[in-house]
């Protein structure tokens, strides 16, 4: 049986880690307690002795391919870039949470509408603590999910602690353990692909605390960008621009940097490497092909969410929505605008994995000593 050592040995020494914190929220939830995430993400061991070589921690894991078949299943993923049943472009109808929003709100408006139709009683969503930095967070009213709206790094507040490393990615799947110690028992979980990943192969596997989750909302991603002090040095020189002068930071098809003056700096993300997780280059998924609805901003016109629906659960969901708490885009403004935007999901979900498989493949090679230390083919 394989456990936790293993995942150390296979995912973590190489470099495959993303912190999505499924180990760790499992064993956790069950009260095993053998794990927890150590001061800089990993999640490692707390108490070894208390490990009973369940081996679901292993199972759980998205590096780790054992339960890719199931997942599938479970999510009616299909090629290119899983489901699609629907494809929008919506915003929140209340100004005030369009205000909040990353794009157009469309995230929190639909969390809302499901909380007043008594469809879930809490969303896990990440709530900013600092100017880049957000936690997860069991939000239970109208009030606190609209506290956590929005993605954007604010640095209006100034950026008190300037010499720590901040990061974009929130251990969102640890608030899933509280599901169980508060017995909330339907509840919306809105996180990166990697995460819904993890909540989708612990419902495969019908494990606790996947079992209160009602509604996944998954965010595309084209990694989590760590932001520290020599990042920001190389930003600022590479965007022209100083942070005293940031309003809020946004990613597209680029990552935005809005200034005070309403000037916006367009940083292409292929020259952002440099602040890119390491475990990121090795992510293939885009689009969160196993959400039940997926949002982005790519694709939509400013001010607007791109969302995918893709299951029977995020379908309906969304449709009851609509013309409520949501307003859908008016295709007389574009009558192209569902083949663009599809196109161009499709074209970003391509990249990735074959940037993705690119990696991979360097790392074999690597493994396996094809390549010299300079990273070059060996000779014969
Ligand atoms: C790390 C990251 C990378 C992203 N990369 C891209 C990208 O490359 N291209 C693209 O089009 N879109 C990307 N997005 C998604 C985009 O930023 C918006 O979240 C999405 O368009 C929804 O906008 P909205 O206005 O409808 O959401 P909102 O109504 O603002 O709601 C956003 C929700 O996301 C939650 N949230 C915020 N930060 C995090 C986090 N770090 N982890 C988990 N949940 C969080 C909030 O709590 C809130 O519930 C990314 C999001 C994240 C978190
Ligand atoms: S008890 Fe199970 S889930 Fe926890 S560390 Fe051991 S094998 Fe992993
Ligand atoms: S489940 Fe997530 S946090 Fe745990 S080892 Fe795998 S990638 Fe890392
Ligand atoms: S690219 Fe996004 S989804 Fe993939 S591992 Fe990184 S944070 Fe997770």
């Amino acid at each position: 049986m394989k456990t936790f050592s293993h995942l150390i040995e296979e995912v973590q020494n190489r470099g495959l880690c993303h912190h999505c914190g499924g180990c760790v929220t499992f064993c956790t939830a069950i009260n095993y307690g053998a794990l927890e995430l150590c001061e800089d993400g990993r999640p490692c061991y707390k108490d070894k002795e208390k490990c009973i070589d369940c081996g679901l921690c292993y199972s759980i894991c998205p590096e780790i391919g054992e339960m890719d078949e199931e997942v599938k299943r479970q999510a009616s993923w299909s090629p290119p870039m899983g489901a699609v049943m629907r494809l929008m472009a919506g915003r929140a109808s209340d100004p005030e949470v369009r205000a909040r929003g990353t794009d157009g709100g469309l995230v929190t408006s639909l969390l809302i509408h499901l909380l007043d139709r008594g469809l879930i009683d809490g969303a896990i969503v990440s709530k900013r603590v600092g100017p880049f930095h957000r936690q997860p967070w069991l939000a239970k009213s109208r009030e606190e999910i609209l506290e956590a709206a929005g993605f954007h790094f604010d640095i209006s507040h100034g950026m008190k602690h300037f010499s720590e490393i901040y990061s974009t990615f929130s251990p969102s799947v640890l608030a899933l353990s509280h599901l169980v110690k508060g017995h909330r028992n339907r509840v919306a979980f809105v996180g990166t692909p990697c995460q819904i990943n993890a909540v989708r192969r612990m419902e495969a596997l019908g494990i606790v605390p996947s079992d209160s989750i009602k509604f996944l909302f998954g965010l595309f991603c084209t990694g989590n960008f760590y932001f520290g002090v020599e990042q920001r040095r190389v930003l600022e020189k590479i965007g022209n621009f100083r942070w005293e002068d940031v309003r809020k930071i946004n990613v597209k098809e680029e990552l935005m940097v809005h200034l005070h003056n309403r000037e916006v700096r367009y940083l292409p993300l292929d020259k952002l490497d440099f602040m890119k997780r390491y475990a990121c280059q090795y992510c293939d998924d885009y689009s969160a092909e196993y959400a039940d609805l997926s949002f982005g901003g790519l694709g939509a016109p400013e001010g607007w969410t791109t969302v995918i629906a893709r299951t029977p659960r995020g379908c309906p969901a969304l449709d009851d929505a609509t013309g409520d708490n949501v307003e859908s885009y008016s295709y007389k403004n574009n009558p192209r605008w569902a083949f663009q935007a599809m196109a161009k999901v499709l074209e970003w979900s391509e990249k990735k994995k074959q940037h993705a498989a690119l990696q991979h493949q360097e790392l074999e090679n690597k493994a396996a000593g094809v390549l010299d230390s300079s990273g070059c083919e060996k000779p014969g």
